[in-house]
């Protein structure tokens, strides 16, 4: 079976883990904090702090910018649910806007008919690694005194008008799950260049600590830190991220070279001015295809190709999160459920690998 994601684990991940191992300091220290510097250095900003993943991440930045209850944060339907999860565990409620039909990010133009007096935020996703319109976002944010959080789980690496991912918003969330882009298994990390907001994430993570003052708490905290072991797997990821995002995005450019003539299936688009970094490689399966999206996704799987559907559901479509459909309709989230199906994209995936796919889904 070809999976749809593998992580690359080589020779420099093991001998960093156990490098950390056999120096026997393995909590929160000196890996993470040379993971931070350096990762913060590569998105460009002043700060990166650590957590012990992306959900947590996206907690400790929606509490470091002063979320309260009741308060309406801005977010997209067609995400991993990790997005909107972490705006009620702030107590506050999330608003769902429609989705750009090319990018599959959060629509700008209708943005602003959902901004309230309660409005604080907006938190944008990256979906499947292109960066979403941030200069229409930021201003809009900027005419409502909004703050701009940015959901970089699946965009490290990736570019908008030359700017990296992470250094977009006023405050930005990575993943190290074991598919992300680069991963250590389970780790996150907060980029900002608020010093205000970098400080409020130091303490949350740590239980709510003041930064200076040893068990003296400002305020309820939570222990998400990362460990040294999994810092090192991170680190050493991070060296090798040009070649990583160079692989997904030739593989990429295979797959589109030789699926976009094909009736029925929609390749996916870079905007001109960003840089995807193909976290996946989501093709659109519209009825004018020989077989339906999930026929056809049951067809690679019987040929051995793993294939997946990010995202089936819509997020207002479940219980907890139905308070927050407060557009009438969402038609284009609604047809990417439908019409959305990822094939498969790592960096070591060999060139016979993805010619065997091309020509699976030529052949139907
Ligand atoms: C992976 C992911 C997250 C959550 O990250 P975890 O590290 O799994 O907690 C959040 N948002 C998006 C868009 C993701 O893809």
């Amino acid at each position: 079976m070809i999976p749809i994601s593998k992580p690359t684990i080589e020779e420099e991940e093991i001998n960093a883990v156990l490098k950390v191992l056999r120096s026997g300091k393995l909590t929160q220290g000196k890996i993470v904090s040379e993971l931070e510097q350096n990762f913060a250095k590569y998105c460009g900003t002043q700060h990166g702090a650590t957590c012990i993943n992306g959900t947590a991440a996206l907690h400790t930045a929606l509490y470091s910018i002063g979320i309260n209850p009741e308060d309406e944060v801005i977010t997209t339907p067609f995400t991993f649910a990790a997005t909107a999860n972490s705006i009620l565990m702030m107590r506050a409620l999330p608003v769902f806007v429609d989705i750009d039909p090319i990018t599959f990010n959060i629509d700008p133009t209708k943005i602003e008919e959902a901004i309230t007096k309660k409005t604080k935020a907006i938190l944008v996703v990256n979906l499947y690694g292109q960066p979403a319109e941030f200069d229409e976002i930021n201003s809009i944010a900027k005419k409502n005194n909004l703050i701009v959080i940015e959901d970089a789980a699946q965009s490290v690496g990736a570019e908008y008008k030359n700017k990296k991912s992470g250094n977009l918003a006023d405050i930005s969330c990575f993943s190290f799950y074991a598919t992300k882009n680069i991963m250590c298994g389970e780790g996150g990390m907060i980029t900002t260049n608020n010093k205000n907001y970098y400080e409020k994430t130091l303490s949350f993570r740590n239980h709510g600590q003041s930064n200076k003052l040893k068990y003296y708490y400002a305020d309820i905290g939570y222990n998400y830190r990362m460990t040294d072991i999994l810092a090192s797997i991170a680190l050493t990821q991070l060296k090798k991220i040009e070649n990583f995002i160079k692989e997904r995005q030739m593989i990429a450019q295979r797959y589109t070279k030789e699926l976009k003539d094909i009736k029925g299936i929609i390749t996916p688009i870079t905007i001109i001015d960003r840089a995807h970094v193909f976290h996946q490689y989501t093709i659109r399966v519209t009825k004018d295809f020989k077989l339906k999206r999930d026929k056809l996704k049951n067809y690679l799987y019987k040929k051995g190709i793993q294939s997946n559907i990010y995202y089936p559901q819509p997020l207002y479509g479940f219980n907890h999160l139905k308070v927050g459909k407060k557009q009438k309709n969402y038609p284009i989230t609604e047809i990417a459920t439908r019409e959305c199906l990822s094939l498969p994209i790592y960096s070591r995936l060999n060139t016979d690998k993805i010619n065997y796919i091309i020509n699976q889904i030529r052949n139907v």
